[in-house]
């Protein structure tokens, strides 16, 4: 393996150039009309154009990404997340076009495909599942009864389902006939199957996921938790590793029936379980996630372990040095910088990012994929960035991230900076104390809470120094004549720094 095609945008396509880049493979970028000057094209050593902006035109054109591949000599692809990572038919066709597929088989995807199929497996090896069916829904007869038996509230759920879409929480049974009809909808329009089942709807659980690795010589090994339970209509906004309810029998437990799952469904390369954790420590797999996650960098940074450049040395056929559970070192905390407007309902916000600041220091990862000059559009998904932070402990993470929050500027779009420092200085999130529906009822103390005094005195003081400067330069003739005449003087003076000379000659002494 020589060179790999990246078929993806953003920061995932930059995450993947640069692991490229570390184990000496090349890489090749593809974008649309909109990414034409994006970064991910400029960092790739080669870039094909693939189509107009719609995704539907270029990013999901599975076909034209192929030819591409073949055209460039590129020996594999890598998906990164979303567009074509979960399509088994593009694993298939890639396979076919006799391409490296950097991902699982594509006999993994579709056993994990169907969230009723991989329940179903997950029972069959000893692992626990939320309770409900594995059979899709007839009508809502049949749901009435199903929920009778499990009690209120249950939960609809689309069997093809992703990103939270086609999901109905249904408190009581005259909202039953709706709400099926409402979720086939949504599952229909989304997925192109209307297949929709039950679950027991847990209240309060933790989201809690984790990684796996496997090799193709049959060593499969997991890398540890991540804590997600931070979510917006069921979308994750802050990720972090270790869990604080996670110890390390549990982690030991969680992670044996992750491997389970994965080594029944034949799995290869990087992937994650995902379970819900009740008040009690009872775990239950939702879903597996067959391909890198937005959250991997947390892993990386408590492991050690590069999971982008694993998924490109599995794909090439070596082995996995590691044999059981790595323990994590310190903790890491990933905040997704979007491009939304917190204080006014998560509004999608479009613009060209003007003036870009982006935070530095010890322990801080910026995972981007924007530029200064580059046009956020309604085309793609509002995620810019993933700001990520490591520090020895939970506490000293979260005052990172505040601090390396404070120091970033993205000028040009709102963006869910405010929210991400508001959630960082929140009591409750501080002790841990949260569960996946935390922050729909923390939303509003979050959004509207006023700026911090600190902030409100520094914003004051700024706007003095401001108008003291603008009554000063009202004497600009005179100040320029003295600037120049003393920067004449001043060249002869070679106990004056360059710095002094230059802020002489601007007329700014002594400042
Ligand atoms: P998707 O594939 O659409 O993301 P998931 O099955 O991963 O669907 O569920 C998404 C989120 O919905 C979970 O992270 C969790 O917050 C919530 N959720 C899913 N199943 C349940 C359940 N049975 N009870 C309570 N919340 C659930």
């Amino acid at each position: 393996m020589k060179k790999v095609l990246i078929a993806n945008r953003g920061e995932i396509a930059l995450r993947i150039v640069r692991a490229c880049r570390e184990l000496g493979l090349s890489s090749v970028a593809v974008y649309s009309d909109a990414d034409a000057r994006a970064p991910h094209v400029r960092e790739a050593d080669e870039a094909v154009h693939l189509g107009p902006s719609p995704s539907s035109e270029s990013y999901l054109r599975g076909d034209l990404i192929i030819a591409a591949a073949l055209r460039v000599g590129a020996e594999a692809i890598h998906p990164g997340y979303g567009f074509l990572s979960e399509r088994e038919w593009f694993a298939r066709a890639v396979r076919d076009a006799g391409l490296i597929w950097v991902g699982p088989p594509a006999e993994a995807i579709a056993a994990m495909g169907s969230k009723t199929a991989a329940r179903t497996l997950a029972i069959a090896h000893n692992v626990p599942v939320v309770p409900g069916t594995t059979e899709a829904l007839h009508d809502a007869d049949e749901a009435l009864a199903i929920a009778a038996r499990f009690g209120y509230p249950v939960l609809l759920k689309a069997a093809a389902g992703g990103g939270g879409k086609g999901m109905r929480v249904v408190r009581e049974a005259s909202q039953m006939a709706s709400s099926l009809d409402a979720a086939r909808r949504e599952a229909k329009n989304a997925f192109g199957d209307d297949a929709v089942y039950v679950e027991k709807y847990i209240e309060g659980p933790r989201h809690v996921e984790i990684q796996v690795l496997a090799d193709a010589h049959g060593r499969c090994v997991s890398l540890g938790e991540r804590e997600c339970s931070v979510q917006r209509r069921h979308q994750k906004m802050i990720e972090e590793s270790p869990s604080p309810a996670v110890n390390a029998e549990l982690r030991k437990a969680m992670g044996a029936a992750a491997v389970r799952v994965a080594k029944a469904a034949g799995y290869v390369n990087a992937g994650t379980c995902e379970f819900l954790l009740d008040a009690s420590g009872a775990f239950y797999f939702l879903e597996m996630n067959t391909r890198i996650q937005v959250e991997h960098p947390v892993t990386e940074l408590v492991t050690g372990v590069d999971l982008v450049q694993w998924q490109l040395r599995i794909a090439a056929g070596e082995r996995l040095p590691f044999t059981s559970t790595i323990e994590p070192r310190g903790w890491a905390m990933e905040c997704r910088i979007t491009s939304e407007d917190a204080s006014n309902g998560f509004l999608p916000s479009t613009g060209r990012i003007g003036y870009l600041r982006l935070p530095g220091g010890p322990g801080v990862r910026w995972d981007g994929g924007i530029g200064s000059g580059s046009e956020v559009t309604l085309f793609y998904d509002p995620m810019l960035a993933k700001l990520i932070v490591w520090a020895p402990t939970r506490l000293e993470a979260i005052a990172r991230m505040h601090r390396a929050l404070g120091e970033l500027t993205i000028d040009g779009v709102e963006t869910s900076r405010e929210f991400h420092m508001r959630v960082m200085e929140d009591e409750e999130f501080r002790r841990g104390d949260i569960e996946i529906q935390w922050l729909e009822r923390r939303l509003d103390s979050l959004v509207g809470a006023p700026p911090p005094r600190a902030q409100v005195e520094a914003a004051a003081v700024a706007a003095a120094l401001l108008a003291e400067r603008d009554r000063r330069s009202r004497t600009p003739r005179t100040a320029a004549i003295a600037g120049t005449l003393s920067a004449t003087q001043d060249a002869a003076r070679p106990e004056l720094s360059p710095w002094a000379r230059a802020a002489r000659a601007q007329g700014l002494r002594g400042e």
